[in-house]
């Protein structure tokens, strides 16, 4: 049986792990934080993230952590409400929000479970090991001024958007034009949202930004900046937000911010990356999720591609397990082949929205305009599923992607 090492336990490195674990690979995933509640994560899963978990036998470990079912897209325009879209439940599969840490956490304890796999929470990796064609064949990994090798079939570099093993590898990245940052902030929700879990849209000239009852029934609320230096950004933390939030929500909601004033919670920096590399592998060493292909945040893709990566990855490892020899660099190459049009359609989308948002935000005419389209027309049924229609890419993924491993997930419910 191959032995694979993999950097990172975010969504892409726990799902991965746990599929090739499951195959009987021996596996040991390296993760430097020691726990996995530290940073705020991403929240929301699209139908095509749940519906990777399911096919990975996880339906009966989600129902266990702390969720929320989205009930609507509400769009504010101008304080008000303009438009609703009921979130669809097709075959079970809508959007949730999810605690991912509870997930990770969840992925690896079900791991943790076969012999054949073995978690490093705290060990940074910080050295690729070479053979003697320059091939990867191993990491080492560090804790604590302690440092280990480990010799292995491949490794899988689930590392993330900043990922090291991407420069260690020599592998470039083609980044996509910086759009927009995210400022992060929380604040108890109102209690018109203890039962109800709309994600909320708001537009206002210059001013756009969404919220939604998190799983902690808190407010999740997201605040669309420009590119920014760090100096503007330190400046941002002074401004009052409160107030910013209030001008463009109704008066109950509206109000309810500013009585919770001193329990606004943040900003949390996120600085949005987007890009593909034009390669993702060399000889003994594979990217996926963000260290391959760094997701912008609009519409949730981030988990929803790192766990369908995982998917891909399990497909063509498995079918190599138990092979004499090296991981073949064509069987890395074809897993990219595989991913990679559905990772870039994907961010295709995502930048068409945001130059729309960009620009129907727009002081005067673009504004003006969008406003009176979306008054008028925002409550019917066939607005609504206009929106629906151009959203079935990023809900339910471009391509097909179907787990077809050779043993039974039974065991994992
Ligand atoms: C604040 C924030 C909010 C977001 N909101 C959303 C959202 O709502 N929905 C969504 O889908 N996406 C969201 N994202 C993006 C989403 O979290 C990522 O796209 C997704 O997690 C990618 O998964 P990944 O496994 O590829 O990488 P990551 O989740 O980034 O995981 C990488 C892991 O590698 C570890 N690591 C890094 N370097 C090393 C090293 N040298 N050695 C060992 N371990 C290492 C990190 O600690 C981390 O645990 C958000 C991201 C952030 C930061």
């Amino acid at each position: 049986m191959k032995h694979i090492a993999i950097a990172g336990a975010g969504p892409a490195g726990a799902a991965t792990a746990l599929l090739l674990a499951q195959q009987g690979m021996q596996v040991t995933l390296l993760e430097q934080e020691t726990a996995f509640d530290r940073v705020f994560r991403g929240e929301g899963l699209m139908p095509a993230g749940l519906d990777a978990l399911y096919q990975m036998g996880l339906k009966e470990t989600f129902a266990q952590i702390p969720s929320r079912q989205l009930d609507a897209w509400d769009f504010y325009v101008g304080g008000r409400r303009r438009m609703r879209v009921v979130e669809p439940d097709r075959r079970g599969l809508a959007t949730q929000i999810i605690d991912q840490g509870a997930l990770l956490i969840a992925m690896v304890e079900q791991a943790k479970t076969l012999s054949n796999f073995e978690f490093y929470p705290g060990w940074r990796v910080s050295e690729l090991l070479r053979g003697d064609r320059g091939e990867v064949i191993g990491l080492r990994a560090a804790r604590q001024g302690q440092s280990q090798d480990f010799l292995v079939d491949a490794v899988i570099a689930c590392d993330g958007r900043y990922s090291r093993l991407r420069q260690l590898a020599g592998l470039q990245i083609d980044k996509s034009s910086a759009q927009f940052d995210v400022l992060w902030f929380k604040l108890p929700a109102p209690p018109s949202l203890a039962e109800e879990t709309p994600f909320v849209a708001c537009l206002q000239p210059q001013r756009q930004f969404a919220f939604y009852p998190s799983w902690d029934g808190r407010l999740q609320i997201g605040w669309i900046v420009e590119k920014k230096s760090k100096q503007a950004l330190a400046k941002l933390k002074n401004r009052d937000w409160i107030e910013e939030f209030a001008q463009a929500l109704p008066p109950d909601l509206a109000a309810h911010f500013r009585q919770h004033k001193d329990e606004l919670e943040g900003p949390i920096y996120l600085d949005v990356q987007v890009g593909c590399c034009p390669q993702w592998s060399i000889p003994g060493l594979l990217l996926i999720g963000d260290a391959a292909h760094p997701m912008a945040p609009n519409r949730a893709q981030g988990i929803n591609m790192a766990l369908r990566d995982a998917i891909v990855v399990a497909n063509h490892l498995a079918g190599v397990a138990e092979s004499d020899g090296p991981i073949r660099t064509e069987t890395l190459q074809a897993i990219q082949a595989e991913r990679q049009p559905e990772i870039e359609a994907v961010q295709k989308m995502q930048l068409a929205e945001w130059r729309k948002v960009a620009l129907i935000s727009q002081p005067g005419l673009p504004y003006l305009t969008f406003k009176a389209i979306a008054t008028a027309f925002g409550r019917f049924r066939f607005a609504q599923a206009i929106w629906l229609h151009e959203q079935k890419g990023l809900r339910e993924g471009v391509l097909p992607v179907k787990l077809h491993l050779t043993k039974a997930l039974s065991s994992l419910g």
